[in-house]
C-alpha cells in the first residue's frame, strides 16, 4: 500500500490521491503532426522512453525521433556509468536522427557538504555528468546543486558559486563545451530557488554557465503557487532581467505534473492527474520568445511529452 500523505496537493480533483506506482504504459501512441512552421520549443523525455525496444540510451535516442520528438535527457541520476562505446554509439545516433543530447546529474551531489570529501565527490560527480554528456555529442549538464542544512542561505549561495565557478573553469581547461545548467529545486531544504539561480547565472554571464527551469518543481516548492500565466510571466522576467535576452534563446526546461505538501516536492505525476496549469505556461513561453529545450519528466514520459508538443503547437500557430 502506497504510503498517502494526507497533505498532499498538486492532484486534479477525481484524481485517486495516490502515488503512480508500477504502471505500465503500453497503450498506442499517437504521434503529432508535422508542425506548419519551425518549433521555437522542443519536446523530449527525460530517460529511456517506454516505447524504446531495449532499455539503453541508444534505442531511446532512436526510438524519440521515431515519435517526433527532439530532445533525450540521458539521467545518470544514481551515478555517471556509461561506457565510452555507449557513448560512442549515442553520439551516432543523435548525428543520424538530429536530436539533442542533454543530461542530468546524479542526485547525490551537495556542493556545500558539512563532509569536505563529499564536497570533492559532489564536484567530481558534476564535471563526469558534462565530460560523459559531451562524449555523448550532447550540451546542458543539469543538476540538483546541495543543501541548505539550516545554514546561512546566502553563506550557501557563496559557496556554491564559487564551486560552480571552478568547475566551470576546470571544464573549460579540459576544453569540454558542455554548459552547465543548474536546476531550480522542488524543496525549501534544497538550494536552487528561481532567484538563487538566475543570480549565479547572471554573475558568471561570461561563462558557459545557464539554468534549468523545471516550473514543476518551482510550483511545487512555492507550496501551489507559480501556477498561473502572470506568475510565469513575472518567472521569465526573472530571467531576462538577470541573464538577459540571450537566457530566454537557449532555456533548458523540465516539466511534469507534481504531487506537493506545505514542504515543497513529494514525487512526478501524470499532467492530466496533476493540477500543472502547462497551457498558460507555454502561452507565457510564447509570449516571451522563449527558444529551447522542454524535457518531460512525467512518470508517463513520451505519451506527455507528446502531448505537450501538441497543446504548444496549437497555441503557436502550427
Ligand atoms: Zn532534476
Ligand atoms: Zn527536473
Amino acid at each position: 500500500m502506497a504510503k498517502i500523505k494526507s497533505n498532499l496537493k498538486g492532484w486534479k480533483p477525481g484524481v485517486p490521491n495516490v502515488k503512480p506506482e508500477n504502471r505500465v504504459y503500453d497503450y498506442p501512441i499517437k504521434t503529432n503532426k508535422k508542425p506548419k512552421k519551425k518549433d521555437s520549443l522542443l519536446f523530449g523525455t527525460g530517460g529511456v522512453p517506454h516505447s524504446a525496444k531495449i532499455k539503453t540510451h541508444p534505442s531511446a535516442v532512436k526510438r524519440l525521433s521515431e515519435l517526433g520528438l527532439s530532445v533525450y535527457e540521458m539521467e545518470f541520476v544514481h551515478g555517471v556509468r556509461i561506457k565510452p562505446e555507449t557513448c560512442e554509439e549515442v553520439k551516432k545516433e543523435a548525428k543520424n536522427t538530429g536530436l539533442n543530447i542533454t543530461a542530468h546529474g546524479p542526485y547525490y551531489i551537495n556542493l556545500y557538504s558539512m563532509e569536505e570529501e563529499k564536497i570533492e565527490a559532489s564536484r567530481k560527480r558534476v564535471i563526469d555528468t558534462a565530460l560523459a554528456l559531451h562524449s555523448c555529442g550532447g550540451d546542458g549538464a543539469c543538476f540538483h546543486p546541495g543543501f541548505y542544512q539550516k545554514r546561512d542561505e546566502n553563506e550557501v549561495y557563496q559557496f556554491i558559486l564559487k564551486q560552480i565557478d571552478e568547475i566551470l573553469d576546470y571544464l573549460q581547461e579540459q576544453g569540454c563545451p558542455c554548459r552547465l545548467d543548474p536546476e531550480t529545486t522542488g524543496k525549501g531544504s534544497q538550494f536552487g530557488s528561481l532567484s538563487e539561480l538566475t543570480k549565479m547565472a547572471g554573475s558568471l554571464r561570461d561563462k558557459n554557465i545557464g539554468i534549468t527551469m523545471d516550473f514543476a518543481h518551482i510550483h511545487a516548492r512555492t507550496a501551489g503557487k507559480e501556477n498561473s500565466y502572470e506568475e510565469f510571466s513575472n518567472q521569465l522576467q526573472m530571467v531576462k532581467d538577470k541573464l538577459g535576452k540571450k537566457g530566454l534563446k537557449s532555456m533548458h526546461i523540465h516539466l511534469s505534473g507534481i504531487a506537493y505538501s506545505e514542504k515543497g516536492e513529494a514525487h512526478h505525476l501524470e499532467l492530466s492527474e496533476s493540477d500543472m496549469n502547462f497551457k498558460d505556461l507555454f502561452r507565457a513561453l510564447i509570449d516571451f520568445g522563449v527558444e529551447g529545450r522542454v524535457v518531460c519528466e512525467s512518470p508517463a514520459l513520451e505519451y506527455d511529452a507528446l502531448l505537450m508538443q501538441k497543446e504548444y503547437r496549437k497555441l503557436n500557430g502550427s
